[in-house]
């Protein structure tokens, strides 16, 4: 399937495939192998590349200094033999599993397969991994291995789409899978591709698959698309699409990729089922983190902090979850998704009792729009001309950072389309073309075994120094944590370590050359006691620079990343704000 070109073949493939080595009441046990992704009988493996990587090398019983082993751990540089697999793991690991596999097949069975992938998503340490990966080398070649390891990362690169896949197994795959995320379900109800199954419905407990929205580039191509129609524009968070299935005191948090987040529960059950007036219904929404202590909605990612409490100690009495209810997709005991957003807005009306900071509706006239600073913009409002669209637009994008959705009012809500029902209007992105060099001024705990060890940095920006001088303040930028190895990190705190002070909040002890804002997300747990201390860092970052509420730089980056740490540039060559700012205005809209 991978090797042919065309998805008619692939497709055709895929059939003989199932043909010839599967009985009709097996097909769940091939399926979810190529469509692992959408496989939630599982449970996920906890195995990521680096992992992953460490289980191998145990499995295969390498020294971790080995040159396969070091291939393994730096797949994405790739050895100095492997640089044409630099970046695919699974390429990587076929090179090092070749030299210790034989050629012939181990003659797994499908259903053997899983009953190991099975076992290795139950192990609860690396060594059980390992030694699971163990058996499963015993019994597999190098190719077999390949695959394998392609299905534990889920991604099989077969170079055809799930639809096409969903389509050639059965006409109604891909609508049943839509509203009921169970792919044990599809395969087993749909056995015979020549019976049709009669459309069904969405039901509470099922997640389904959102509605999504379609991008345009600028507000007039929105306003031509939305033409005469009664339209809503709403603030486009950066939270969680979370749906909220309520079915009396019983409450699921299904995210978008159909996962049940129980974490959301604490905190949020009761609230839901004294605040929601209706014994069952679905909910469609945004969960966010609210900051009690700003009264706003804090940065984008503490949602992942508050539900792993990895949130620093300081943070964590401030910071709680908050619902935005823009949608509702049940009630009662009937779908409702066939009607208007108009009618299912006047439902949520009826439905949600709103709690300040905790549950609000985002609808035109509703509660969230109370949530507002004096000056900043609502959060939901109907539009009637395209100055509606470009004002709200303009001043969404300069209060917060994500963009906007417009809503046809008169749509339905339809699993997983995205047609045009809802637009999504972004800013335009801004790259970092080259590496930005950042000064270390403070460090974040982290969590597991770097629980009390410093596992993040929040690094600055020097204030522009006068010529000839060094600089003599710095200005926090962003926090960045991903993008090192293990030992490269350690090495950096052990340089730092006798120059790290405690924070004390709120401010004591802030050193004077460094500035800050008050904003939790930002106070590190330590300071560097002095710049001339502290080390630079190479970041980088693809996605866009956005504007900063939480750092005092005027904007920071989304999903940066330390590249390398630049242990002979001096501490005084740091980027200042000023070059930053003609970086992101000569790259700006590239
Ligand atoms: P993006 O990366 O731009 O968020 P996406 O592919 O994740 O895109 P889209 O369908 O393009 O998803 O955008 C819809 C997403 O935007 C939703 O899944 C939801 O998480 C988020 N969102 C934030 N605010 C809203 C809102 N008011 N209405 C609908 N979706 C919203």
């Amino acid at each position: 399937m991978q090797k042919s070109k065309s998805s008619a073949v692939k497709r055709s493939k895929f059939r003989k495939f199932l043909d010839t080595f599967c009985r009709p009441r097996e097909y769940f046990s091939a399926i979810r192998l190529i469509l692992p992704t959408l496989d939630r009988e599982r449970g996920t493996y906890g195995l990521k590349e680096s992992v992953l990587a460490a289980c191998l090398v145990d499995a295969l019983g390498m020294s971790r200094d080995s040159e396969d082993a070091q291939r393994l751990f730096n797949w994405r540089r790739g050895g100095p033999k492997s640089g044409a697999n630099a970046g695919n793991f699974a390429m990587v690991a076929n090179e090092v599993l070749q030299r210790r596999q034989g050629m012939t097949s181990g003659g797994l069975t499908i259903n053997e397969l899983n009953d190991l992938l099975d076992r290795l998503a139950s192990s609860e340490n690396r060594s059980e991994k390992a030694s699971v990966l163990s058996t499963l080398i015993k019994n597999t070649n190098a190719q077999e291995m390949k695959w394998i390891v392609m299905i534990i990362l889920k991604d099989l690169k077969l170079g055809i789409s799930e639809k096409s896949i969903f389509h050639e197994f059965h006409p109604d795959a891909e609508d049943l899978f839509n509203v009921t995320c169970d792919l044990k379900l599809v395969c087993e109800k749909l056995r015979d591709r020549s019976q049709r199954h009669k459309r069904q419905d969405i039901e509470v407990g099922k997640p389904v698959r959102p509605q999504l929205a379609m991008r345009v580039n600028n507000a007039a191509t929105a306003w031509k698309k939305f033409h005469g129609k009664e339209v809503v524009a709403e603030c486009k968070f950066d939270g969680d699409r979370i749906q909220i299935h309520k079915n009396g005191t019983d409450a699921h948090f299904f995210s978008r990729n159909f996962l049940d987040h129980s974490e959301y529960e604490h905190g949020m059950l009761d609230i839901i089922i004294q605040n929601i007036l209706v014994d069952r219904c679905i909910l469609d929404g945004e969960m966010l983190v609210w900051d009690k202590s700003l009264n706003r909605f804090a940065e984008f990612g503490s949602n992942q902090e508050i539900g792993t409490s990895r949130f620093s100690p300081y943070v964590a009495p401030y910071c709680h979850c908050h619902y935005v209810a823009f949608d509702i997709l049940y009630y009662g005991d009937t779908s409702v998704i066939h009607q208007s957003l108009k009618e299912r807005h006047e439902l949520l009306r009826k439905v949600v009792k709103p709690i300040k900071g905790r549950l609000e509706l985002l609808v035109p006239d509703g509660s969230l729009n109370n949530l507002r600073h004096p000056g900043e913009p609502c959060w939901s409002i109907s539009v009637h001309g395209l100055e509606d669209v470009e004002r709200f637009f303009k001043e969404t994008i300069e209060n917060r950072d994500e963009g906007i959705v417009l809503k046809d009012l008169s749509s339905k809500w339809e699993p997983s389309d995205r047609s045009g029902k809802w637009l999504k209007l972004k800013p335009d992105y801004v790259r970092a073309s080259s590496d930005l060099d950042v000064l270390i001024i403070g460090g974040y705990y982290g969590s597991g075994r770097r629980g009390g060890e410093v596992a993040q940095f929040l690094v600055g920006l020097a204030e522009c120094p006068a010529p000839n001088t060094y600089p003599r303040r710095f200005i926090s930028f962003c926090r960045v944590g991903t993008g090192l190895s293990e030992d490269e990190l350690d090495a950096v705190i052990t340089k730092l370590k006798p120059y790290l002070r405690k924070y004390e909040y709120p401010r004591k002890g802030t050193p004077s050359f460094y500035q800050v804002t008050d904003h939790v997300r930002e106070r590190p747990d330590v300071w560097v006691e002095s710049p001339e201390k502290s080390i630079i860092l190479a970041i980088t970052s693809d996605i866009r620079t956005i504007s900063s509420e939480v750092f005092a730089a005027p904007y920071s980056l989304r999903f940066p990343r330390i590249d390398r740490v630049k242990w002979d540039k001096p501490w005084h060559e740091c980027l200042d704000v000023q070059s930053f700012m003609d970086l992101v205005q000569s790259s700006n809209g590239t």
